[in-house]
């Protein structure tokens, strides 16, 4: 049997006691609580290289993580391992007289099939097998689909559009493979695994922030591209209880398909139209210019299919300068992975947050000199990274990260000259 360590489940009984060691003390990052109701347990993950940490905290008294906590004290829970057939595993080990807590594989969380061996037959520890919903995907970590936050007036969701892959390289510029690696583990064609998070903002009026990728491409670019939508933007906004018709303004970060992909959709006839029909697109006048315009070296970066429909629609509003696009929201130049691409800072009732788009695509990147190769401006983007990141750091935004693969929003902090994320709990 082939397995891999997916988790080590640790029991908790005090939570901020726990992050006090594992999170102040080690140092290591905690990623936002996922809540396992039927179980009465909250799951914090905290990633140790290619595996995870699991702190589990009871959230009823009648949960088993409080029994296990009351009879033997916090501790060591179980250990998980991957495996690619779970059938075949647990038919192996029930032909060898191993004890089995499940003796038929069942359904975990996020689609996983899973069987627990018994303590007793395996030296005193409780082993989980897991086998994740595609057995040849990495399984990726707490991926909640939607988060609310509130701030001040304002309710921010971040959705998903689900997640691609892109070359390591080209997402992690001059960092070292042996680097990057440790936090995005590569697939066997060097790929990282990236999210696709667009942002909600409701106030007065409905505005969505990018829109992922859509369905941009055919079967070779998806597999190019590893596209995974099994969850996508059409189910983000169902879940949030929102339909396309909503939508009164779509803003755009830049215009590469991975942002302006679901900006477009092909009706029942075929032609191209705006998925989002009452809503009015913003782009910046300068990003418009230049994905009319390609050249060499931005070239595959942009679909002209993502956005040429707004136009004919006559949607496109094209703003010229950093702008207030609606009350507290306001877009800011940064250039970068394009000459004009824009961050989002909005502000309600004295909090503030910021949607980061390419300028930080993932936490990882809150490090200066971690930029993607694909920037044509490398230079600009650290000026403008460290200007974004003194003012999150000094001011508390809550910080949108579009592609990160588990985390949508936290707070940046500075310790010891070196920067890092703690994810913010919706
Ligand atoms: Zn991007």
């Amino acid at each position: 049997m082939k397995a891999i360590l997916d988790h080590v489940g640790i029991a908790v009984k005090d939570l901020s006691a726990a992050l006090a060691f594992y999170r102040d003390a080690l140092g290591l990052e905690v990623e936002a609580a996922e809540e396992v109701t039927n179980q009465r347990v909250r799951a914090h993950f905290v990633p140790v290289g290619k595996s995870k940490l699991e702190l589990l905290e009871a959230t009823a008294p009648e949960s088993a993580i409080a029994r296990y906590v009351e009879k033997r004290g916090p501790g060591l829970h179980h250990i998980t391992l991957r495996v690619d057939d779970i059938d075949a595993a647990v038919n192996h080990l029930r032909s060898r007289g191993i004890r089995l807590i499940d003796e038929h594989p069942r359904p975990g969380a996020e689609g996983s099939t899973i069987a627990f061996i018994h303590p007793s037959s395996a030296h005193g520890v409780l082993i989980e097998l897991k086998q994740p919903s595609m057995a040849n995907q990495p399984a990726i970590h707490s991926p909640s689909a939607i988060s609310r936050f509130t701030l001040g007036e304002l309710e921010l969701i971040s959705l998903s559009d689900g997640f691609w892959r892109i070359d390591g390289g080209l997402m992690f510029g001059i960092v070292p493979k042996a680097e990057w690696s440790v936090v995005a583990p590569a697939d066997d064609r060097n790929r990282v695994t990236l999210g696709m998070r667009p942002l909600i903002v409701r106030g007065a009026r409905i505005m969505i922030i990018d829109a992922g990728l859509g369905r941009t491409g055919d079967a070779a670019f998806d597999d190019v591209y590893g596209v995974d939508h099994r969850y996508d933007l059409d189910r983000a906004l169902a879940d949030a209880r929102l339909a396309p018709e909503d939508i009164d303004i779509v803003l755009a970060s830049h215009l590469h398909f991975d942002h302006a992909g679901g900006f477009t959709v092909r009706d029942a006839s075929g032609r191209l139209r705006p998925r989002f029909p009452r809503a009015q697109y913003i782009v910046r006048r300068g990003e418009w210019e230049d994905a009319t315009h390609l050249h060499s070296q931005n070239r595959a970066r942009y679909q002209a299919d993502n956005y040429r429909p707004l136009a004919e629609a006559g949607v496109l509003q094209l703003v010229d300068d950093d702008a207030t696009i609606m009350p507290g929201v306001r877009v800011k130049r940064t250039g970068g992975p394009s000459t004009h691409h824009q961050v989002v800072t909005i502000e309600s009732g004295g909090k503030r947050a910021a949607f980061a788009a390419d300028l930080i695509p993932t936490t990882g990147h809150v490090t200066e000199s971690w930029i993607p190769a694909l920037d044509l401006y490398p230079m600009d983007t650290l000026a403008a990274k460290r200007a974004f990141n003194e003012d999150a750091v000094a001011r508390e935004v809550l910080v949108f990260f579009y592609h990160d693969p588990s985390v949508a929003a936290g707070y940046i902090r500075e310790a010891n000259g070196q920067r890092r994320v703690i994810p913010a709990l919706s």
